[in-house]
């Protein structure tokens, strides 16, 4: 194998941490950017004294000068309590990031793969959603400045490709979950479990039968890598996720179940736009990268869980007061 040089903006979040654990695994020199908005150094500290990773400190807003091979940017907060909280500044990291990291690319001729998201297909009206599905987001509501931000930054993706023939890939990437879930970041497979251990009552926004499926974080990396590593005329927009879908209430009630909880359901009322259905059509993925997701929901949360019974609350701090 060639040793490259690999940056990871967001590298010590959730996903990044793992992307982070695997690249560093395989020998490679892994330099992890991170402002520390929605995440904190627990999540790399294992890899710190490693000689082939690096952490910087670093808002990707700014500009960066660093010789690399290859940028993952997955640098944006992904929770909507934590990215509505300063929505302007949500848009200039997906933005100005993008900027800044394609600026790299170019200079560097690296290969950059932007993690992007479902929410570009807003409230879908097509179900699954392949690719092709150019989605329904409102411009103007709560969840815009995370939406319409991932949606200029692939934008800005493709232009770069076309101007200046950067070596880009898009990965659309559906609800993921697993261990290293902030425990204080507001999503719902963080909240449940929390909740379910704590013995408060669940909380299900609106009635629970909206509909999300969801993604093991070693699947999703495993997606994420084999696209980096894909044939160079294969770009994407690809979607990443597990097409099981289910409710809100089902997952309440199987989380519950698995730890053995007393909690009560409850319903807290439905936050504005949050989209009534959602579910990859991995088509695409399947036949361009050969990836699919492997991981069962139990086994995956059963990881989850047992993640969340070993850490300490009160060694987190929440990213803000919404979660
Ligand atoms: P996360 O919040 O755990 O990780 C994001 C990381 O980016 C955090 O470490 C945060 O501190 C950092 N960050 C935020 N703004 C930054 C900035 N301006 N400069 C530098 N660092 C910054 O979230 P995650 O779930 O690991 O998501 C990673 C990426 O994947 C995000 O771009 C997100 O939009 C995308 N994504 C995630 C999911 C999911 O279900 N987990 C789904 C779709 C897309
Ligand atoms: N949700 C919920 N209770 C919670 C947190 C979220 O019922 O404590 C719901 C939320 O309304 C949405 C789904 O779970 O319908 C997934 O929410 P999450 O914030 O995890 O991700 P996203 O909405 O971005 O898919």
């Amino acid at each position: 194998m060639k040793v490259r040089r690999i940056v990871v903006t967001g590298g010590a979040g959730f996903l990044g941490s793992h992307l982070c654990d695997r690249l560093v695994a395989q020998g490679h020199d892994v330099i992890c950017v991170d402002n520390f908005f929605t995440s904190q150094k627990v999540n790399i500290a294992h890899l710190l004294g490693k000689p082939n990773f690096e952490l910087i400190r670093h808002d990707i807003t700014h500009p960066l000068w660093l010789e690399v091979d290859e940028i993952y940017n997955l640098a944006c907060p992904a929770a909507p309590g934590h990215y509505q909280y300063n929505p302007i500044k949500t848009m200039k990291t997906s933005v100005l990031g993008a900027i800044n990291l394609l600026g790299m690319a170019r200079r560097c001729r690296a290969k950059i793969l932007q993690a992007s998201t479902s929410e570009v297909y807003g409230d879908p009206e097509i179900h699954p959603q392949p690719e092709s599905y150019r989605g329904n987001v409102n411009p103007i509501g709560p969840r815009a400045c995370y939406d319409e931000g991932k949606r200029a930054a692939e934008t800005l993706f493709f232009d770069y490709q076309r101007m200046n023939k950067t070596n880009i890939r898009v990965a659309r990437i559906f609800n993921t979950y697993g261990p290293r879930m902030h425990p204080f970041d507001g999503r719902v497979v963080s909240n449940f479990i929390r909740q379910a251990l704590s013995g408060q009552d669940i909380s299900i926004f609106g009635d629970g039968s909206q509909t999300r499926s969801f993604c093991y974080v070693d699947d999703l990396v495993e997606g994420l890598m084999a696209l980096m590593n894909g044939p160079d005329d294969f770009s994407g927009p690809v979607n990443l996720g597990n097409p099981t879908e289910m409710t809100i209430q089902h997952l309440a009630e199987t989380v519950v179940q698995m730890v053995g909880s007393k909690s009560k359901l409850i319903s807290r009322p439905l936050p504005a736009d949050d989209p009534t259905q959602r579910k990859p059509d991995i088509t695409l993925a399947k036949a361009k990268l050969g990836w699919e997701p492997k991981v069962r929901l139990e086994d995956g949360l059963r990881q989850t869980i047992e993640y969340f019974r070993r850490i300490d609350l009160d060694h987190f701090r929440a990213p803000t007061p919404n979660y």
